[in-house]
């Protein structure tokens, strides 16, 4: 058994080491991508549901590497917390995102109502004392009002947060911006943060949507979340909506604003521009 135990540690090391010359590497690119702005944004369009036209965008990072191409956020976010790059790249994101959206709001039709943004905030970022400062910078430089912006949390990041979090958040909504609950249902005890944060925005997880039209217990679930936004005067958004089917479930639950595939994909800043203003 000793032997065995000592040819499966021969086995294994190569591989660990493999992983861990892996991730040193992913960590020496993203130290470069931040120097070079190896970032762009793709945005989603937040659409209502029962006009099916647009309120607002999902500012959405991704990472054009040189030789790799394009990485999703899921591979690098964590990494970018781990090492505290997630706040060069999120205030990256946060400006940008309000560049483009009060550039949008700019060439709007009068009497159309202004777009909004939404960002994805870490909790790493939530950390940082300046993080107030840093969202009232981006809204001034860029001349978007407050009220288009929301800043997006997860539950997670709710979950374990310092006494501090809870203040630099009411720092944040005093200034005029929203706060929204993302992936909401997912968490253990959701509807904890309801009474202890002074959020705005439920947005259903995909996951409910995905189950609506085949496991009753998602639909009544949803139609659950969306009546309790509804007595908390909460916007609801559902996401991942991809079938009419799951649309007009939503609608018929009087769930206000809805996102995915079914509407449309995370565009590029281009594509957006002809979608807004068609030529
Ligand atoms: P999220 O905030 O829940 O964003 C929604 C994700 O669902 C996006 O994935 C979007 O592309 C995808 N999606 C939207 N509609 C549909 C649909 O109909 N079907 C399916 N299958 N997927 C849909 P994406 O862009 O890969 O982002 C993944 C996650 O990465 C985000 O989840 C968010 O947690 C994180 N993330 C993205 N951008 C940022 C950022 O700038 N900062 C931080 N901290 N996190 C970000
Ligand atoms: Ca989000
Ligand atoms: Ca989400
Ligand atoms: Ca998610």
């Amino acid at each position: 058994a000793k032997k065995l135990g000592k040819d499966q540690f021969a086995v294994f090391e190569p591989a660990m080491r493999e992983s861990f010359q892996k991730h040193l590497q992913m960590e020496a690119d993203l130290r470069r991508a931040v120097l070079r702005h190896e970032f762009e944004l793709r945005f989603q369009p937040i659409v209502r549901l029962r006009t099916e036209e647009i309120s607002g965008l999902e500012a959405l990072v991704r990472w054009q590497h040189p030789e790799r191409g394009m990485i999703p956020p899921m591979e690098f976010i964590p990494l970018a917390e781990e090492t505290g790059m997630i706040v060069p790249i999120g205030e990256w994101v946060l400006r940008e995102a309000c560049r483009q959206a009060a550039r949008w709001n700019a060439q709007r039709a009068d009497g159309q109502k202004p777009l909004t943004v939404s960002v994805n905030l870490s909790a790493v970022q939530l950390e940082r004392a300046d993080l107030p400062q840093l969202v009232s910078s981006a809204l001034a430089e860029s001349g978007l009002p407050a009220r288009c912006l929301v800043i997006e949390l997860t539950e997670s990041l709710l979950v374990d947060h310092r006494p501090e979090t809870l203040d630099r958040l009411r720092e944040i909504k005093a200034l005029g911006v929203r706060l929204a609950i993302d992936d909401f249902g997912t968490g253990y005890s959701s509807l904890a943060y309801l009474r202890n944060f002074p959020v705005d925005i439920i947005k259903i997880d995909k996951s409910f949507v995905d189950d609506i039209g085949d496991l009753p217990a998602a639909a009544a679930l949803t139609l659950g979340i969306i009546q309790l936004g509804q007595a908390l005067q909460l916007s609801t958004v559902a996401e991942g909506i991809e079938h009419i089917g799951q649309l007009s479930e939503l609608t018929d639950g009087n769930c206000e604003l809805g996102q995915g595939y079914y509407f449309a994909e995370p565009l590029t800043a281009e594509a957006m521009d002809d979608l807004l203003f068609p030529s």
